[in-house]
């Protein structure tokens, strides 16, 4: 797209105002809006805003930032019937230069790096899982699930299915292809899957996605959430990261002549990973909450393996080769930065093949039933057990630190601390009911 394309798009549909959108460190959606008599200087990349009320972004002293847009993000909003457009934009600092901060341009070093090596990208198929929640008589989110369906289920009552169907049509107005949507495994939750993509268009549409379902859930009397573990002993919300690396070639995973059609790139990719994992999971698994999907019996991965099958691995392999051979990585929650999180997963699996990491064997059984020595004695490591586990492992992990950055290290580590020293200060009422 072009900027003659664009604004002809504003002028055939009466836009009358532009979102500019970015995202801050810990991956919270912001945007600021301009009246389309402002177009001109949206699209020279000169509209400025202040940084130091971003979290994680600038210092008082050094405030003034720049939105520029990214043009092939362009999207007439459809409930705003044609009102509304938006770009997702790159943060720049006041100097005119890429703002290191910006977890957008985390991921774009991080895909650098995939070309320096050879790969032409990374592909990346998400699977974001929410609950519907319903209002109660002020609006409010009641967080007791709206119906009492499982996966797959069909009820003449699943008010979801609309929701979905109104989701599903509201993306492929905006340019998304969903392949397909259902009710999933938990009371009042719910997956909507769209085809995969280059990294950096997928993770920009990780971050409009949430924002569609919130907008669109809204309009049919719910509260979406994107929490990892909303409702205790049940299933939680996962965001199932599919991925592979492409050359000029074609599928770098695949190989014809490997007994499991997996190449080396592929196994040592896997490697890369599972090395990665612990410290990753400060990123991919990003709240106190996240933790509480991370234990077994719900579907969710605890334990560092990689399986064809098996589903309480962290890795799965799913059934397709040739073009669509892919690994599923089964620990990220839709709470995470989607930029920060596969800049990050990449960055672990390019320093696998790099450093041609051995890859362990693959593991057939369940791990949930697996006993503490049998998992030792196949040096079967588990996931960090809370927020704090896993950034220590991150504040260990050198390439996961250069990976991100002197400063949105800095920022993601600090803005976690706190978030995690605030929860120490509180007394669950789990506490009081088990030792009062
Ligand atoms: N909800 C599960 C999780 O937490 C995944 C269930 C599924 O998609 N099979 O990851
Ligand atoms: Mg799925
Ligand atoms: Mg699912
Ligand atoms: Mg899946």
């Amino acid at each position: 797209m072009d900027q003659s394309t664009i604004k002809k798009l504003v002028a055939e549909n009466g836009v009358e105002f532009i979102i500019l959108q970015f995202v801050d460190v810990i991956g919270n959606l912001k945007h600021l809006e301009l009246p389309i008599s402002q177009l001109e200087k949206v699209l020279e990349g000169e509209v400025m805003f202040d940084g130091s009320s971003i979290t994680g972004f600038t210092s008082i002293e050094n405030s003034d930032m720049y939105l520029k847009p990214d043009i092939s993000t362009f999207a007439v909003l459809p409930w705003s019937e044609g009102k509304e457009a938006r770009f997702i934009c790159d943060v720049y600092t006041g100097d005119h230069k890429p703002f290191e901060g910006d977890p957008r341009s985390c991921l774009k070093r991080a895909l650098e790096k995939a070309e320096a090596l050879g790969y032409s990208g990374l592909n990346v198929g998400p699977e974001p899982e929410f609950f519907l929640f319903p209002l109660d008589e002020n609006g409010n989110p009641v967080f007791t699930p709206h119906d009492e369906i499982g996966y797959f289920d069909v009820s003449a009552k699943d008010r979801g299915q609309k929701a979905r169907q109104d989701i599903t049509r509201t993306l492929n107005a905006m340019g998304y292809e969903v392949e397909a949507l259902h009710h999933e495994v938990a009371i009042g939750q719910h997956e909507v899957d769209f085809k995969y993509g280059d990294a950096l268009v997928t993770a920009d549409r990780i971050v409009t996605f949430k924002w569609v379902v919130k907008e669109v859930a809204a309009k049919h009397g719910f509260y979406a959430s994107f929490m990892a573990k909303p409702v205790a002993r049940i299933n939680g919300s996962g965001m199932h990261v599919n991925q592979s690396l492409f050359t000029a070639s074609g599928n770098a995973f695949y190989d014809a002549n490997d007994e499991l059609g997996l190449s080396s790139d592929a196994r040592h990719y896997i490697a890369g990973i599972l090395k990665h994992a612990r410290a990753f999971a400060a990123v991919t698994n990003p709240t106190v909450n996240s933790y509480k999907r991370l234990v077994p019996g719900y579907e969710a991965p605890c334990y560092i393996a990689w399986s064809c099958s098996n589903r309480s691995a962290l890795i799965r392999i799913p059934a397709a080769r040739k073009a669509a051979t892919r690994i599923e990585v089964r620990c990220p929650d839709p709470t995470t930065n989607p930029y920060l999180a596969l800049a990050l997963m990449l960055v672990s699996g390019l320093d696998g093949i790099e450093n041609k990491l051995p890859l362990v064997a693959e593991t057939k059984e369940n791990i949930y039933h697996m006993s503490d020595s049998i998992r030792a004695e196949k040096g079967i490591d588990a996931l960090p057990a809370d927020l704090n586990e896993a950034l220590n492992c991150l504040e260990q992990d050198e390439v996961l630190k250069s990976a991100l950055g002197r400063h949105l290290y800095d920022a993601y580590v600090s803005t976690k601390r706190e978030e995690w020293d605030e929860y120490r200060l509180e007394v669950h009422p789990w506490e009081v009911k088990r030792y009062n």
